[in-house]
């Protein structure tokens, strides 16, 4: 039966709504661990979900036999009934407009057409570049993924999509009186011409690790911070980002429920998730078939706007604006973010170092916990350096720093005129593929501390 046929036979037995997503995968990963390769998967995999709502209850089932797609169709309109029966909460989805679109992300290089032992040699020869007095350990890290997706909505959607994601992940440790580690990702959408970039990054990852064997421990108490891109974004996708998707928002959960158009950052705060810009966290339509587009969250201070899916956003009265994303045809598509970005600024990056008289410059980002209820944060910096008189002085180790989250972006005062985008892997019950950055951001009054 056509997907359209199995949506037109769920609708005359009664479903308010229902999708079918189907899709294909492709997938590479090794691992290879102080020069050995620990692991290689290869695999294709295809399968389905169908979600059926009806009335105020969901049904959603997703198989990996296509043939038995009308049988998924047929479960998921079972629950969905069973499911109304004890929900006592009224829901919808929000309107969207329809598209009937194919789109595919392009692969310069297509890495379907690499060999395996080319992928491996690579990983190799990344091994072979790093200084072993320096980097006693190393686990580096290949992937790459290529999805194609379709998606049919009862509504009168239908699109397709081709998304390839490449990643190559660097992590290395060393030892001196302690033992330190550096890792920095490179990847996007796109092809094995992605791969290029990756001896820059393993060069950026050996600096980090030897500046991390010398530096000293960090002072402590409420000082400046600039935080650089990519601890920036981070920053912004784990404090704030998180806050601001729709289903937290609707449920209560976020520290940004009730406070839409209120200024809750420094005026020269922007920031915007933006599936549509060319990096790791993009995609043309989301997992709901809705056309993927930039949500300003803040705009100059004030919040502008939250991620929303088509239930969310019919929750809060809003326009659905591309949120939902699943991490396969396993699972239903869950509020995410995509690429998460603190708009540039002004300044440059000597005159933010030139306004701390004493501070910390910190540098991407090793962890860290959040609470999107309470607005709270605490962040550990890969690397930092000490500021005195306007002066980088010396490298630090084990930086951490916390706070309240809205608090902290009003004391936001510079970001630096530049666009860096770091990737990163977002949890939230599914993994998804995400960007973020921006430029340097200069806050004062930031707690500081060393840590364990
Ligand atoms: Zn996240």
């Amino acid at each position: 039966m056509r997907l359209q046929q199995i949506l037109e036979k769920l609708i005359e037995q009664g479903a308010t709504y229902c999708d079918i997503r189907k899709e294909v995968w492709n997938r590479t990963s090794m691992t290879l661990k102080d020069g050995d390769l620990e692991a290689m998967v290869q695999g294709d995999e295809r399968g389905a979900m169908v979600r059926v709502l009806y009335d105020r209850g969901w049904g959603c089932v997703g198989t990996g036999d296509l043939q038995k797609l009308e049988e998924a169709s047929e479960r998921a309109l079972l629950m969905a009934k069973k499911g109304a029966k004890y929900k006592k909460e009224k829901t919808g989805l929000a309107d969207v407009d329809t598209h009937t679109e194919s789109v595919k992300i392009p692969m310069k290089k297509n890495f379907m057409d690499v060999h395996p032992e080319e992928k491996l040699d690579l990983l190799k020869e990344l091994h072979s570049f790093f200084d072993e007095e320096t980097a006693n350990s190393t686990d580096l890290r290949y992937n790459d993924s290529l999805v194609k997706k379709e998606i049919i909505t009862s509504d009168g959607s239908h699109v397709k999509m081709e998304i390839p994601r490449l990643l190559i992940y660097l992590i290395i440790t060393g030892k001196s009186d302690t033992i330190q580690k550096a890792s920095e990702g490179v990847g996007s959408t796109g092809g094995y011409e992605l791969t290029e970039r990756a001896f820059d990054k393993a060069e950026v990852v050996q600096e980090r690790l030897k500046n991390l064997l010398k530096a000293k421990t960090p002072p402590s108490g409420k000082m400046s911070l600039i935080m650089d891109p990519h601890l920036a974004g981070v920053f912004a996708h784990e404090a704030f980002g998180h806050a601001a998707e729709g289903d937290l928002v609707s449920s209560g959960n976020s520290c940004l429920y009730g406070k839409l158009g209120e200024k809750v950052a420094s005026e020269i705060v922007t920031i915007k998730d933006d599936p549509t810009i060319d990096s790791y966290g993009s995609f043309p339509f989301d997992d709901e078939g809705t056309k993927a587009r930039k949500r300003v969250l803040v705009k100059k201070g004030i919040l502008n706007d939250f991620i929303l899916d088509r239930e969310n956003a019919w929750k809060l009265d809003m326009q659905p604006n591309g949120g939902a994303r699943a991490e396969d045809f396993r699972v239903k598509p869950l509020v995410r973010m995509s690429n998460t970005i603190i708009e540039p600024g002004e300044m440059d990056f000597d005159e933010l170092v030139e306004q701390v008289d004493k501070g910390v410059y910190a540098k991407s980002s090793s962890g860290g916990q959040v609470s999107t209820v309470q607005g709270t944060f605490q962040f550990n910096a890969q690397e930092a350096y000490l500021i005195e008189n306007g002066e980088i002085v010396t490298p630090l180790r084990d930086v951490s720093f916390n706070g309240f989250t809205l608090e902290t972006l009003q004391n936001v005062i510079g970001i630096t005129d530049e666009m860096q985008i770091g990737i990163g892997h977002c949890g939230k019950g599914q993994t998804a593929p995400v960007g973020d950055g921006g430029g340097h951001v200069l806050i004062s009054e930031v707690t500081v501390g060393g840590r364990e």
